[in-house]
């Protein structure tokens, strides 16, 4: 691939070729970041060609994509989700501009469709036999609605707390399934134990980072859906961080090619009982294991995997990292839903609650444009949502006296 100059270890900075591993450093087990030949992409690629082209999906960016080609990888629409101007939460929050970009829109309602979507085509690029993933759910759905009815086998490593749906999305997807009695940490070991063992290609996040590299389309779309502009301030939910890392990738891509020229913040959310990045935040170090406990399974992380990017997009750009708690993220999903439509998992509405926290500190300036980045669809975690409202367990008789004795008769 010409238009890709090498691999380059983000701890260490040795270039590595793209035939060498798709994974760790050989030297020193850091994370990989690919680096481009930004002169040749710009020859071909520049925001009158995107005007020019039709294909509203991730597949519009594939000039700064690592592949050469999506052939082979299912059809369904990934990507061009909607850009919410949130009106009715901006004036209650009393902020000039709230996007909301929806990526419960994506084929199996997560943002991490985009990842799987380039890690498939890498995976075919190379005549891979069986592609695998450990997730808390999301990531792993992905991969085995992009590998339905593939050659490519699809081999899941799912941990123990698994929400309910994710767990049917992969059984109906017909993915190979291995429920693993431990959680998202230990899932990730094995199956990359199975990787190293047996030669499967692996998706994982903070492993991989041709996966990571999807992720830069979400940060395309929203400069290209805001007119060729980012925002202020971009609030995403971190557990290994890979949305963060890779969202900040596309952000300096569009600027290093003249697209943009401001840079947003990138904000980073956690839960309260999944703080590993907040943490080494405000210690100024690494990120060091925790021994994670939320509701918000999808960012529910002991280790966080892309940490080291995650927390240099946090610096590099003049961010932030904070916390919100689970009550705050059970409250934030009806109060999102209520004024904005838009129905998130708790992972998605922990942003909402981020931005609450950040606007009654006074972090958000009152002429700032914010965007919050809700990464799945609340029907993904249904028992969760289910907290969050009462549910009562009473019937009425289907008759109209029953309507006129609740008082709903009255004019
Ligand atoms: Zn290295």
């Amino acid at each position: 691939m010409k238009k890709i100059l090498n691999l380059q270890c983000a701890s260490c900075g040795k270039e590595h070729k793209t035939r060498d591993s798709d994974y760790l450093c050989n030297a020193c087990g850091g994370t990989l970041e690919i680096n481009y030949d930004y002169k040749l992409i710009k020859k071909r690629f520049d925001y009158d060609v995107l005007k020019e082209n039709t294909a509203y999906n991730m597949w519009r960016y594939i000039d700064l994509l690592p592949i050469d080609s999506n052939e082979g990888v299912p059809p369904v629409q990934v990507g061009w989700t909607p850009l919410y101007n949130a009106e009715t939460l901006a004036d209650g929050l009393g902020i000039s501009k709230l996007y909301i970009k929806d990526e419960g829109r994506n084929p199996t309602g997560s943002i991490k469709d985009r990842g799987s979507a380039v890690a498939v085509a890498r995976a075919l690029e190379l005549d891979a036999e069986v592609i695998t993933d450990a997730s808390s759910g999301n990531a792993s759905d992905s991969l085995a609605c992009l590998t339905a009815g593939l050659k490519l086998r699809t081999v899941i490593f799912s941990p123990r707390n698994t929400p309910e749906a994710k767990l049917v999305q992969l059984y109906i997807y017909g993915a190979q399934v291995i429920r693993v009695d431990g959680n998202y940490d230990e899932a990730y070991e094995l199956c990359k134990e199975a990787t190293a063992k047996l030669n499967w290609y692996n998706r994982a996040a903070g492993f991989n980072p041709y996966s990571r590299e999807g992720k830069k389309t979400c940060a395309f779309e929203i400069c290209e859906q805001l007119q060729w502009e980012a925002p202020d301030k971009v609030i995403i939910a971190a557990g290994d961080g890979t949305i963060i890392s890779g969202m900040w990738k596309g952000f300096k891509d569009f600027a290093k090619l003249g697209i943009i020229e401001k840079m947003p913040q990138i904000i980073a959310v956690q839960a309260q009982g999944s703080a590993a990045i907040k943490e080494a935040w405000e210690r100024g170090g690494e990120a060091a294991k925790v021994r994670a406990a939320t509701i918000a399974e999808s960012i529910s992380v002991d280790f966080p995997r892309d940490a080291f990017l995650a927390l240099k997009a946090l610096r590099e750009s003049g961010g932030a990292a904070i916390t919100v708690s689970d009550e705050e993220i059970l409250q934030a999903i009806p109060e999102l839903a209520r004024g904005s439509s838009v129905f998130a998992e708790p992972g998605g509405a922990a942003v909402y609650a981020g931005l609450k926290k950040l606007v009654a500190e006074g972090a958000v300036k009152k002429d700032e444009t914010v965007a919050i980045i809700v990464g799945g669809n609340g029907l993904k975690d249904i028992a969760a949502a289910e907290k969050s409202v009462h549910i009562p367990n009473t019937f009425v008789k289907p008759s109209w006296e029953e309507i006129v004795k609740l008082g709903m008769a009255q004019k």
